[in-house]
């Protein structure tokens, strides 16, 4: 069986197509949301998901969240006295939903389809790969993320020609695609972005609308950025405004409340400037598809913070339809997976569908070009050019510039810039000709990119029929065999926190966490609640565990929730 990941920023889940349909694998907690969070234990063992992230402001140390925006990069974490790269990190979440797939399917899970978002270039698409590989998972195919929110919504059934705008406003980015279905054919065709804008921004609108109509002083008003709890009962009121025309938010300062109703109608008055900054990466999409907003099928929206009405009616006037969000938007990337990794398998259930996306960016050499008898260097000369659909493979001819010269040093480049220094480099490699007068040693230059977006050059020198080839990485952030092998004893050394008891670990660090929120009486029960619970625990005895588990559960939802005793 072949499983789909959705390896969220946020969140993470795992998936599987079973009885004709993608469905959505609980961790055993019973959630389908795996919190991207990964934590040392105090025992040295690793703790991920929603044990982890109750770690984050109790042991700030030894968690770390938000680790996707460092795949691709050489950037290490100290989690206590170990360091992990993004990879290793992941490697944890993957191996973790993994083991969900394989409790729930009851069988050894060895091959999935990870989504990553379409703007992923090489070097992070290929660390997503080795993340997996990490987690004893083979990944032939990644799977751009507004590609699968199009399967899940089955664009891939529809009539040729047909093109869906999908719209992603997660917690803290921004990003629109247009896909493009032809000949059996799901192609990105456009994308574009805004990778400082999301639901957290929302947040911090409320928040401030909070501090503004009630007018406190500069004093509690800093106190109030600084602290945690209120920050947690803002993005709380932040989701009952997707459902309720006003409510309450309360900051307690010192030990005074100040409670305050917010309408709904205000706070959208609120949050006009972030709604305007939506409407530029959807004009920008729409322009590089060469698409107008009525021309599109579908309009599909993903991302928690999409579950405001705002953004909703915001996409509904843009486009003068109602946007398809049927799907849970949280879950929509997942299922896409899902749908995926059954035609890897061919699912006799589904009709067969060729895959493809484009290339996000151009691809190519620096070279010199000659204007008027004088020589410009620093050109970039793309040999792949963005949105031509994968795999391709295309070759282009290079010659020598100097009489006698013997090696031509392909610098390899990916982006959009005429001037090859301000794109990205990928690499080099060096190419030996035999010495000739100027232009007359050629090299042919080949680039193949295949439908995970990786790079292979190979370069074909005619006069001595000699081929020198390289898998494109950049070298110090791509982690190679050496350093793989090394990660993989690492892993294989450290301990993961057992499944099984992944439940009660999560309790407790919760419990830990209110305690470290509360003061005073509050503080006292919880305190004297877990060492009820961790008493409960010693005993080793199942039946005594899981009673003890499900009312310490209640006690702890109730303190969340403040019900204050
Ligand atoms: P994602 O990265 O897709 O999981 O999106 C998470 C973002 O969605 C966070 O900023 C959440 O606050 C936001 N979100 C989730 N549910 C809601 C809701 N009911 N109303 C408003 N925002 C929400």
């Amino acid at each position: 069986m072949i499983i789909g990941i959705d390896l969220g920023t946020t969140n993470s889940l795992v998936s599987v197509f079973r009885d004709g349909q993608p469905r959505l694998v609980p961790n055993v907690i019973g959630h389908v949301l795996t919190p991207s969070v990964v934590s040392l234990a105090d025992d040295g063992s690793m703790l991920t998901g929603l044990a982890a992230r109750e770690r984050l402001a109790t042991h700030p140390q030894r968690t770390v969240s938000n680790f996707k925006r460092w795949m691709g990069s050489d950037h290490e974490v100290a989690l206590g006295n170990r360091h992990f790269r993004a990879e290793e990190l992941s490697a944890f979440i993957l191996g973790a939903l993994k083991a969900d797939a394989e409790a729930w399917l009851q069988e050894p899970v060895t091959e999935a389809v990870i989504t990553v978002p379409a703007y992923f270039n090489d070097v992070q698409r290929k660390a997503t790969q080795t993340a997996g590989r990490l987690a004893g998972l083979n990944v032939e195919r990644l799977l751009n993320e507004p590609t699968a929110a199009g399967l899940a919504y089955g664009l891939q059934e529809r009539k040729d020609h047909s093109t869906f705008l999908v719209f992603d406003l997660g917690g803290g980015t921004f990003d629109v695609s247009v896909l493009g279905y032809f000949e059996g054919i799901v192609e990105v065709r456009a994308s574009a972005g805004d990778t400082r804008l999301g639901g957290e921004d929302f947040v911090q609108t409320l928040l401030e609308q909070f501090l503004h109509e009630t007018d406190i002083s500069d004093t509690d008003r800093q106190m109030a950025f600084a602290n945690k709890l209120f920050w947690r009962s803002v993005e709380q009121a932040k989701r009952d405004l997707s459902e309720k025309d006003s409510t309450e938010i309360t900051l307690r300062i010192g030990d005074h409340d100040i409670t305050h109703t917010i309408e709904r109608g205000k706070y959208e008055e609120y949050c006009v400037p972030l709604l305007q900054r939506l409407r530029r990466p959807i004009e920008r999409a729409l322009m590089d598809a060469r698409l107008r907003p009525e021309e599109l099928d579908e309009v599909v929206l993903i991302g928690g913070a999409t579950r405001m009405p705002m953004v909703r009616q915001l996409v509904t006037r843009l486009f003068g339809r109602l946007p398809l969000r049927t799907i849970n938007p949280d879950e929509t990337v997942a299922r896409g997976a899902a749908i995926q990794a059954a035609l890897k398998a061919r699912d006799a259930a589904l009709d067969e569908v060729v895959l493809t996306d484009v290339m996000p960016y151009s691809l190519g050499i620096v070279s010199s070009e000659e204007v008027n008898g004088q020589r410009y260097f620093d050109r970039f000369s793309p040999i792949l050019e963005r949105n031509t659909p994968v795999p391709v493979s295309r070759m282009k001819v290079f010659a020598t510039l100097e009489d006698g010269q013997k090696t031509i040093l392909l610098d390899i480049r990916q982006g959009e810039s005429p001037t090859a220094s301000e794109n990205l480099q990928l690499g080099t490699l060096e190419v030996s000709v035999p010495p000739r007068k100027k232009g007359e040693a050629e090299v042919e230059v080949r680039f193949t990119y295949d439908a995970n977006g990786l790079l292979e050059v190979e370069a074909h020198v005619p006069l001595t029929e000699k081929t020198v080839s390289s898998l494109i990485h950049r070298d110090s952030q791509v982690m190679d065999e050496t350093s793989i092998a090394h990660a993989l004893e690492k892993m294989k050394s450290l301990k993961i926190h057992p499944r099984d008891q992944q439940e009660n670990a999560w309790l407790v660090q919760r419990a830990k966490r209110l305690y470290e929120d509360h003061l005073g009486h509050v503080r006292e029960i919880i305190g004297h609640e877990l060492t009820r619970f961790e008493v409960a625990l010693d005993t080793q005895d199942e039946r005594v565990v899981r009673d003890a588990r499900a009312d310490f559960k209640s006690f702890l939802d109730n303190i969340d929730r403040g019900f204050v005793l």
